[in-house]
């Protein structure tokens, strides 16, 4: 009718795969092996570059007040050194787990073909006599459909970066637009720890240098207070923003819980034992679900902590006993990775009960809504 043979859909060559699945506005290219990876434009760099501006601008102030202040007015050159070592040594500390955060890999899902050791090398014969993988990817939520490839537990798609993630707490852009995953979660939380301590640090030198200030009216000119005023003001509130999420992820870390773990309370879905035959589907979609029975999930998942077996070892998860002075030193540096290969977690003994009673009641108010 129209004349031209334009098909209703057209799939550019090669993207029946992954490529197919994936969002369209998302900014992708395909290397040789058509593995997906994310292109990163400039801007994304200008958060880090905010981080990084953050953690140098009170240092010329600093060394300001400890040059006019605890070297020329109090005469303290223990204090001079003391404060001077314990500020750089903390900014030490912010930057070595930035550099860990923004450089390493957070945590790249091994591919079962090289992991196996055949690969591409195995015939179809081999594929077929080959035993069943380790894991079972058919059940839900472990295999990711925009990778096409395996998706061990709390490994999440992130699709900024167009990748799965091994246990992803969450996309990070103030770290160079980079997730934070199994291995980087601990340099994170470094960081969080090393910002917090310097910025807390810093607000009582200048609190205590303001104080002596105001009580001795004539002992500094009127520079140094002002650079006191601003160090105090933006320790505060640095202590304040950075200090509240250092809190939360030493709440999560307590509780084992990812961030995502934390904020979707639909993922425990994935985990519930098979439901009885409904309008429900076994595991049920979020969108299946009514009002109440959606309100009775966001409960259960308040109290339902699938990895949560104790706050000690929940504890020794991210951060293991040290077992030498190489990982001790790794963890006060710059903080290393979580223990384990990061695809298998231990489970809280009592979940199984408590999401075997949460089916039970949603199947109850599917038989109320029918
Ligand atoms: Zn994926
Ligand atoms: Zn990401």
């Amino acid at each position: 009718m129209t004349g031209n043979n334009v098909p209703l859909l057209t799939f550019p060559p090669g993207s029946l795969g992954s490529a197919s699945l994936r969002s369209a506005g998302d900014a992708y290219n395909e290397d040789d092996d058509g593995q997906a990876s994310s292109v990163k434009r400039w801007y994304h760099y200008l958060p880090l570059c905010l981080v990084i501006f953050c953690l140098l601008i009170p240092h010329p102030s600093l060394l300001h007040v400890l040059i006019h202040y605890h070297l020329l007015v109090l005469d303290s050159p223990l204090q001079f050194t003391i404060h001077l070592l314990t500020t750089y040594t903390l900014t030490f500390a912010a930057f070595s787990s930035l550099i860990v955060c923004v450089a390493r890999d957070p945590g790249p899902v091994p591919d079962p073909k090289h992991e196996s050791g055949d690969g591409e090398d195995m015939t179809l014969e081999d594929a077929l006599m080959a035993p069943p993988p380790a894991d079972d990817y058919l059940q839900p939520g472990r295999w990711c459909k925009i990778c096409w490839a395996p998706k061990p537990e709390r490994a999440h798609h992130c699709s900024a970066c167009g990748r799965c993630v091994l246990k992803m707490d969450h996309h990070c852009p103030w770290v160079g637009a980079k997730c934070i995953g199994h291995r980087t979660y601990p340099s994170f939380v470094h960081l969080l720890a090393s910002v917090t301590l310097l910025a807390l640090y810093i607000a009582s030198v200048n609190i205590s240098g303001l104080w002596y200030a105001f009580s001795n009216p004539l002992s500094m000119g009127e520079v140094t207070p002002v650079h006191m005023l601003f160090l105090a003001f933006m320790g505060i509130v640095v202590t304040m923003i950075i200090g509240s999420f250092f809190g939360y992820h030493v709440y999560l870390i307590l509780t084992n819980q990812t961030t995502i773990e934390n904020i979707s309370s639909f993922h425990i879905l994935r985990h519930l034992p098979p439901l009885p035959p409904s309008k429900l589907s076994s595991p049920p979609y979020e969108h299946e679900l009514s009002f109440d029975q959606r309100r009775l999930v966001r409960a259960a998942h308040r109290s339902v902590r699938m990895y949560d077996i104790g706050w000690r070892r929940n504890w020794a998860q991210v951060f293991a006993p040290a077992h030498n002075w190489r990982m001790w030193l790794a963890r006060v540096l710059w903080g290393g990775a979580c223990v384990g290969n990061g695809q298998k977690f231990p489970l809280n003994p009592r979940a199984d009960e408590m999401l075997a009673r949460l089916a039970e009641e949603l199947v109850k108010l599917e038989q109320d809504r029918g």
